[in-house]
């Protein structure tokens, strides 16, 4: 990035604030298309730089980090039309002699601070969400992933002015710094404790957020669930990115009478996907630093330690700064891994025969940001009327993330607001009434309040409501 943090936002600002030819379908659609051109010619170095910041495998890299963002610009061109379009309100009674429409209008300057754990899709989807919608924008990658942030920067430099996208890079002080600046819209993806200084900074600038956050994401596997899919859907929710994703299976709650079957086709599972030393497999990404290592081992620590069995499949072995999958049994609510998002490869199973204590620990925890039940429609239904989550899936894991057409986000500590397709479309516009008079007869109920006045009012009063 070229200049001061000021200066651009000051650049993107005078831009947004001449409401020109950049925010007309023809210049947010070629925007859109030449971010699609960037990325698609980029794709190899899109591949080396997630395999340089955490050994990510290419298909992986191709399925969760490049192919939402192309489906993204994809699904937004195809409906910004229509989306753009004004919506004709009908007059309700007293407002007759008007005409009503809402009409989406850009927010303006908006900043999109990204995670390190999809760090391309997670800066790149929103961005086409913000460009679609009109917004001029300043993307702050995750300073935990600098070749990805890198080559974000870079596409980002190549493809538009500064005064349009500008990427900054940096950690907790630049993004500190970019948000004491009066952005009128902040995308904000990670954790929920950086989520609460973000929503507390906007309350100073009064910018309108949307939260994508974090947390336990229950998995429920009925008495009437087929097993063998389930433990498919799961493993690979789970121990996809290493388990460092958002929407993964934090852990699972298994009918007694598949206890036994699920933890068989659980370690199928992963033997199948990572063979039998996983640590070894290409396809096992790498957990993002040591720090986040030696988090993940010490909850398996505390858990051995406090009575919790791990299961192979994988053993939870760590080396090359990886770990091994494993399934844990035996937890009790006490230990750590039951009261944090666990974000790694590390699935404790928690058997149950009683479904209503199963749903009363789901509702005293905080709102998850993804739900999943495996088992037939009474069961699914059951679970979505007596809870509440960012998302639910019925018989599969993490889609809901990727169907461009589904609003996603969470509910509470989860987040706030949504992204993807039309959500992020509006996440980033300002849906703006727009009333205009042709005969309304309310001047007649003006003052001065003559007594012609007061028997009106209570007719139109009789006759609206
Ligand atoms: P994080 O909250 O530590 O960091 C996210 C971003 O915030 C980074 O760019 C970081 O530099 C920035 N940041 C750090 N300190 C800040 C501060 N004081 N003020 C402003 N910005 C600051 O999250 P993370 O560790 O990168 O990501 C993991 C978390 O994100 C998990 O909780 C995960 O569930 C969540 N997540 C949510 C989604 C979603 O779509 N809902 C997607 C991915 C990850």
């Amino acid at each position: 990035m070229d200049g001061r943090i000021e200066d651009v936002f000051a650049a993107q600002q005078a831009r947004v604030a001449q409401r020109r030819v950049t925010q007309g379908l023809a210049a947010r659609r070629a925007a859109l298309d030449d971010l699609r051109r960037a990325i698609l010619a980029r794709q190899d170095d899109i591949v080396a730089a997630l395999a340089a910041d955490f050994g990510k495998h290419e298909v992986e890299v191709r399925l969760t980090e490049i192919l939402p963002v192309l489906q993204e610009i994809s699904h937004s061109r195809r409906h910004l039309r229509r989306w753009m379009r004004p919506r004709r309100v009908m007059p309700r009674l007293l407002m007759i002699g008007t005409s009503a429409r809402v009409v989406p209008q850009a927010r303006g300057v908006a900043m999109i601070i990204a995670p390190w754990n999809f760090p391309f899709q997670l800066a790149m989807g929103p961005l086409v969400s913000a460009l679609a919608a009109g917004c001029a924008a300043i993307v702050k990658p995750s300073e935990m992933t600098p070749a990805t942030s890198a080559l974000v920067a870079e596409i980002v430099a190549q493809t538009f002015a500064p005064d349009l996208v500008s990427v900054v890079q940096g950690g907790a002080d630049v993004a500190t710094a970019l948000l004491a600046l009066p952005f009128d819209h902040i995308f904000f993806t990670g954790s929920p404790a950086v989520g609460r200084i973000v929503m507390a900074a906007a309350a100073q600038t009064l910018a309108s957020v949307t939260l994508e956050l974090g947390g336990k994401s229950p998995v429920i596997v009925g008495p009437d669930a087929d097993v063998g899919r389930a433990a498919k859907w799961i493993a690979w929710g789970r121990f996809m990115n290493a388990g460092q994703t958002c929407v993964a299976p934090d852990h699972v709650f298994v009918h007694d009478s598949k206890r036994d079957a699920l933890v068989r086709a659980l370690q199928d599972r992963i033997t199948a996907m990572y063979g039998s030393d996983p640590v070894a497999s290409p396809a096992l990404a790498r957990i993002v630093d040591q720090r986040n290592l030696d988090r993940l081992t010490g909850l398996l620590q505390d858990a051995q330690s406090a009575g919790a069995t791990l299961l192979g499949g994988g053993t939870g072995q760590a080396a090359a700064g990886k770990l091994a999958p494993v399934l844990v049994t035996g937890t009790t609510a006490e230990m750590t891994i039951s009261g944090t998002e666990i974000f790694g490869p590390i699935l404790p199973l928690i058997p149950y025969d009683d479904l209503d204590q199963v749903l009363a620990r789901i509702n005293a925890a905080p709102h998850p940001l993804a739900l999943y039940v495996f088992g037939g429609p009474v069961l699914a239904d059951r679970v979505m009327r007596t809870t509440t989550s960012g998302s639910v899936g019925v018989n599969l894991t993490v889609m809901p993330f990727i169907h461009a057409g589904l609003p996603f986000g969470g509910v509470g500590t989860s987040g706030m607001g949504a992204a993807h397709g039309h959500a992020g479309f509006k996440a980033f516009s300002h849906m703006r009434p727009v009333l205009r008079n042709r005969f309304l007869v309310m001047p007649l109920l003006f003052p001065p309040y003559t007594d012609r006045v007061r028997r009106l009012a209570t007719w139109v009063q009789r006759l609206v409501t």
